[in-house]
């Protein structure tokens, strides 16, 4: 079932450069996608086109019916509900332990602390780090701080999860974790997930759709498991 559909869409910013030109895109429901280029190769735009951040400044961006560029700032929060989204910086909050900063993401869309609490162990049990749940981020390695993120994004079983390079400030070894937990996301909670990503070794080895910049166009789009990344990523 078709879940996200951006046509003819292009993003010029204020100072002329076309980050994104003539994007069509379709993407179903439950699939995996990694979004590759060079740097500056658009990638970051499309991903914040698709969480609002930027607006196109032609063409659509349709999730889940929403058409996301026709959103006013006041109702923007419609469709961050629906979608859960990881940074390369963790963007932990440092005073808060590992189940208040998960649990601040529910407190800010007005549950209660009844309701938090099974969804907050929940999300901490998916991405493993359920025993550390009284721990402050700087008592936990970069692995882990990703994971209590990748937590956060979940929690209220978002539709969608987009990860902008989510392993760029980790090594192979914990990036491979990382990997682990939001292919297990993807499988059994049917997330669609969309990830930027630079790292290679991933992309070879998880076998996914694999769509390709260049210049902000569209140049590849590979199936699943039919994409072998060369050097030039
Ligand atoms: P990537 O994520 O692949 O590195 P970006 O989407 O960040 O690519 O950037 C694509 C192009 O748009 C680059 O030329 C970049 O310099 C430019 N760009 C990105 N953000 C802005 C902005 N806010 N204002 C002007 N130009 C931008």
């Amino acid at each position: 079932m078709r879940f996200i559909e951006i046509k003819h869409c292009y993003k010029v910013y204020k100072n002329g450069v076309a980050a994104v030109a003539d994007l069509s895109l379709n993407i179903n429901k439950g699939e995996f996608v990694f979004v590759i280029g060079a740097s500056g190769s658009g990638k970051s735009t499309l991903i914040k086109m698709l969480y609002r951040e930027e607006k196109p400044t032609k063409g659509i961006v349709e999730i889940g019916g929403i058409n996301v560029g026709k959103l006013r700032n006041r109702t923007v929060y419609k469709l961050r509900r629906k979608l859960g989204i990881v940074f390369q910086d963790f963007k932990l909050l440092p005073k808060l332990t590992v189940y208040e900063n998960v649990a601040f993401a529910l407190e800010c869309l007005g549950m209660k602390g009844k309701e938090i609490r099974p969804k907050v162990i929940k999300a901490l049990e998916h991405v493993g780090l359920k025993e550390k749940i009284r721990s402050f981020p700087n008592e936990l390695s970069g692995g882990e701080q990703q994971r209590v993120c990748i937590a956060r994004a979940i929690v209220n079983n978002p539709k969608l999860l987009i990860c902008d390079e989510p392993t760029g400030n980790l090594d192979p070894k914990t990036s491979k974790g990382i990997m682990e937990v939001l292919e297990t996301i993807n499988k059994e909670l049917g997330t669609t997930i969309i990830m930027a990503t630079h790292d290679k070794e991933i992309v070879n080895r998880m076998k996914k759709r694999v769509i390709v910049l260049e210049n902000g166009l569209l140049v590849q789009d590979h199936e699943k498991g039919s994409y072998k990344a060369s050097e030039s990523i």
